[in-house]
């Protein structure tokens, strides 16, 4: 009988059964998106699907975590998920991994047809972004902000990735007459601290659906959604923010795959303010830490000069991105 579970959905123009038949989706943030979208995808007869988070059920969650009951609570996340979804279609695979993302075998990450993340802190979206655009895995990004949502599709190669995206000038934004530039300050802000987002189920039905739809067209190899696609529950509206891709964008423009990013530095420069100078310019973490010559710089008062060979080459490593950013020293 399992021949029936699918009929209608092939009855859809284009679909291809077989393409999910030998596809693994992977889901980053088995939250309110997260949950929705595996649903989905589970139903669809997506093959395997990957699960990351390492949290555990809480109380508030239930509100809008489309898989968790009173009774779940201090249960990981992906125990009772994997439980759902074999439930919901027997016929899948669930590969579950209770961890940080970042400790997730890698070669499963790059295995994947399509990563979804619904994450709600600015590092490890950020993390995602840079190992969908190293590794060419499509990434299907959503948010949610209280009546407000998004979604954005990165196509490696082809579409901008999420950090051309967060260097657009401001004022871009307000044109499209979105709260859009008000969602990343919330983003960035999480930087700091993860912050208690207002949010409800209905919202994440409305996103996490689209995600699942996006992923199965990548899947399906049918054209992906290509603008940012914000969703304003209070008025009713989808609005579509056309989105270029930076040039020097130091995740996914193909000239720093060949060559290093070129900085200019004066000589007398302390090297501590030269890592701030580093921060600031390309937006890098507090975490972040120069490597020359195989040693960890300390930022320390020494100049710039004294420590640099002039057009040295250095690696910067930056535990929200997951690859070092080579850079070129020129000594002013
Ligand atoms: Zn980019």
């Amino acid at each position: 009988m399992s021949d029936q579970r699918y009929v209608r959905q092939l009855l859809i123009e284009n679909w291809d059964q077989n393409k999910l038949n030998e596809s693994t989706a992977t889901i980053i943030g088995l939250g309110a998106l997260g949950t929705v979208a595996a649903a989905s995808l589970a139903m669809a007869g997506v093959s395997t699907l990957i699960l990351v988070d390492y949290d555990t059920i809480e109380m508030s969650n239930l509100n809008r975590q489309l898989f968790y009951r009173p009774l779940d609570v201090g249960s990981t996340k992906v125990e009772i998920c994997e439980k759902i979804l074999k439930n919901i279609n027997p016929n899948i695979d669930i590969k579950p991994f209770n961890r940080h993302i970042e400790k997730v075998p890698h070669h499963e990450l790059e295995s994947s047809t399509v990563i979804l993340e619904g994450l709600d802190t600015f590092q490890t979206r950020r993390w995602v972004n840079s190992f969908c655009a190293a590794k060419k895995v499509p990434l299907v990004s959503g948010g949610m902000y209280s009546f407000l949502g998004n979604i954005q599709v990165i196509i490696p190669e082809k579409s901008p990735c999420l950090e051309c995206q967060s260097l657009i000038p401001e004022e871009e934004l307000q044109k499209a007459c979105t709260p859009f530039g008000e969602i990343r300050k919330k983003e960035r802000s999480q930087e700091i601290q993860d912050e208690i987002i207002p949010s409800v189920s209905s919202v994440s039905f409305v996103i996490g659906g689209l995600m699942a739809q996006e992923a199965l067209k990548i899947i399906m190899k049918l054209p992906p959604l290509k603008e940012y696609l914000f969703w304003d529950g209070r008025a009713g509206i989808f609005t579509s923010v056309p989105l270029k891709r930076r040039d020097d964008c130091i995740v996914c423009s193909p000239k720093f795959k060949l060559k290093a990013i070129l900085i200019r530095s004066p000589k007398d420069q302390s090297i501590k303010d030269f890592g701030t100078q580093l921060r600031y310019s390309f937006n890098l973490s507090s975490d972040m830490f120069m490597l020359y010559k195989t040693k960890k710089l300390s930022l320390s008062k020494k100049r710039v000069g004294k420590v640099f060979s002039e057009d040295a080459i250095f690696r910067v490593i930056d535990p929200s991105l997951s690859f070092p950013l080579k850079f070129q020293i020129l000594l002013d």
